[in-house]
């Protein structure tokens, strides 16, 4: 595989460089010759006029592209408006194959029938590279249809691109098929003898506080955590509602976990409703995570996996990159991501509004990331290269953002841990640290509202304890002794409920508990209180020697209410008590 860059600026200089190439393949026999074509001169005329340039000059080549943000020529932001790049496969088993389609919401899914149908028809596509028109267009359904190609196909590519923000006007074309605004173009490779491998790299980083969201459509992002979108925007990171919305979110855009991927999605615009237009498409229900983009972190991970690509021993990289990027780190830093990539094979690619990369089967739209795609045709050849990281001063100092970052982390982490402890103690009794009142009840109810669900399920009992003459525990060996004895038979309960299926202790009030068992027989719970009541009995306490308890037990009537469950259970407590104490009573309905 070869690799020519040209760029249009007049006839002249680029039909020279025409011939230079015609002369190349002339003299090396190469026969499949493809010119990709990126441009940010949005003038259709000025693009159709370099095709035919192409028509006439190489009628054999295949030509296709579309408009960009700006253009990528040897791992740098270019200047040039046209920029081409030429590849020649030198392998007789290469094989190519341009298509192109329309592509709205409506229609995307024949374009996606279409290209099935041609990989059906040539097992040799092991690669597919995308171009389409995607502003303003939901990728889910697509991305959903292409996650179905068959498993061994690589796709990746970018969305086309309009400079000017508020201009929906952009572009895909190919040779044969002319421009489309509504449109997508596929280039499958493979045969034997080409391979790729495509990579993504974002180096943002989520927060960890996580927000659900709670109302979306397509991308427009109405709710998280049931407030207006915006909230989060201004109450975490004291972002305005004015014309720098765009360029202050773009450091922190939402991190949206996808088929166990996280990818970004930017805040592009604030509605008047306070909902978010996101850069594509979000998702009812899924979580989103605010991240931060940390120069540093982004050439780490520009240089953990720039390794992998060298070692790929690639003979042409393309760089599909987020033109949100390019706003990030500005026009004077942005090459810092990949021009380190020149040295490893010929690289160039252009600023897209949305990168594609198919990970495992799925195929995911990604915002504000790079992908980076390394092809070679053969086996690799000479030795492997270092791949020469972005270098950056080595920092003595932690920069100062990731120290406030994990300040925020600890403090998430603090709140969360107190949290959990708040909510748990809302729900359990001090003394006992069994589940309160309140708790059991809302349990016992909750378990009679599955039970009436479940058609035949009536394996619910309620097992409800009162210690025997406890009031002379208390006035004869102290109070202190007798919350011996309640903590002593709390923790009966507890082992014996954490042995049975499912089943939740309580303290009723005082001396009175109530356990609670699904999904067991009345056999089995009616020897569950025979164990609570014999365990107890057997406890020698210090000053009070053995203490005693009575039992009442009864099961689930279809349809009945808790109230109605639990007065049946007292009933049966009471007449244990009646019957002498200590023992175990069984009341049926
Ligand atoms: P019976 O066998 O009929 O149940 O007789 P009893 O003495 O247990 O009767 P009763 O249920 O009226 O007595 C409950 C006593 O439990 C009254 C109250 O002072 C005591 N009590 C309630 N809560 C606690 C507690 O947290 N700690 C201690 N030590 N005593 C408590
Ligand atoms: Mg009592
Ligand atoms: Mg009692």
């Amino acid at each position: 595989m070869k690799q020519f860059h040209l760029t249009y600026e007049n006839d002249k200089k680029f039909l020279n460089k025409l011939n230079e190439i015609r002369e190349w393949c002339e003299y090396n026999s190469a026969y499949k010759v493809i010119f990709r074509i990126y441009s940010d001169d949005m003038e259709k005329e000025h693009i159709a006029h370099v095709c035919d340039l192409l028509d006439e000059n190489m009628p054999n080549a295949l030509y296709f592209g579309c408009t960009s943000n700006a253009n990528i020529l040897d791992g740098a932001l270019t200047e040039t408006t046209i920029l081409l790049t030429c590849t020649i496969f030198e392998y007789k088993s290469t094989q190519v194959k341009l298509l192109q389609y329309p592509f709205t919401e409506e229609n995307y899914k024949d374009a996606v029938d279409n290209l099935k149908k041609h990989c059906e028809e040539n097992p040799w596509v092991n690669s597919i590279e995308m171009h389409a028109t995607i502003m303003n267009m939901s990728m889910k359904g697509y991305c959903d249809e292409m996650s179905t190609l068959r498993k061994d196909i690589q796709v990746f590519g970018g969305g086309a691109f309009n400079p000017d923000m508020d201009d929906e006007t952009a572009y895909v074309f190919s040779k044969g098929n002319g421009f489309s605004q509504h449109g997508i173009i596929f280039l499958l490779l493979g045969g034997e003898n080409f391979h790729a491998y495509s990579t993504f790299i974002s180096g943002w980083k989520p927060l960890k506080r996580r927000f659900r969201i709670t109302k979306a459509d397509k991308e427009v992002l109405y709710e998280l955590d049931g407030k207006p979108a915006f909230e989060v925007y201004k109450r975490y990171l004291n972002i305005e509602k004015n014309e720098n919305f765009f360029s202050n979110t773009l450091e922190f855009p939402l991190f949206l976990e996808r088929e166990g991927v996280n990818i970004l999605r930017c805040p592009l615009s604030v509605n008047d409703d306070d909902s978010l237009v996101m850069s594509s498409d979000m998702e009812e229900n899924a979580y989103v995570k605010i991240a931060y983009g940390d120069p540093d972190t982004i050439l780490n991970s520009i240089r953990e996996d720039g390794q992998k690509i060298a070692d790929f021993q690639p003979e042409v990289i393309q760089t599909f990159s987020c033109a949100a990027r390019r706003a990030f780190w500005g026009d004077m830093n942005i090459s810092k991501e990949t021009i380190m990539f020149k040295d490893v094979a010929p690289t160039a690619g252009f600023y897209t509004h949305g990168e594609f990369l198919r990970m495992d089967d799925n195929m995911l739209n990604f915002n504000v990331t790079l992908v980076i795609v390394a092809m070679r045709e053969g086996d690799p050849v000479g030795e492997k290269v270092n791949f020469n990281g972005p270098t950056f001063k080595k920092l003595d100092k932690i920069p100062m953002i990731w120290r406030f970052v994990s300040f925020i982390e600890a403090s998430t982490a603090e709140l969360e841990a107190m949290n959990q402890k708040l909510s748990l103690a809302a729900i359990t009794d001090g003394l006992t640290r069994l589940y309160n009142r309140a708790e059991i009840e809302r349990q016992i109810n909750k378990a009679l509202e599955r039970a009436a669900d479940e058609a035949n399920d009536d394996r619910v009992h309620l097992i409800m304890l009162d210690i025997d003459n406890f009031k002379k525990v208390n006035d004869i060996y102290g109070h202190k002794e007798g919350d011996n004895v309640i903590i002593a038979l709390s923790d009966i309960l507890r082992q014996v409920a954490e042995e049975l299926p499912q089943a939740s202790a309580g303290r009723w009030g005082g001396e009175e508990f109530m356990l609670l068992l699904e999904g067991n027989s009345t056999d089995e719970a009616m020897a569950a209180a025979e164990k609570i009541r014999e365990s107890f009995s057997k406890v020698a306490f210090e000053s009070a020697g053995h203490q005693t308890v009575s039992v009442g037990v009864t099961q689930m009537q279809k349809g009945e209410s808790a109230d109605k469950m639990c007065n049946r259970v007292d009933n049966a407590l009471y007449m244990a008590k009646e019957a002498g104490k200590n023992r175990v009573i069984w009341l049926d309905a």
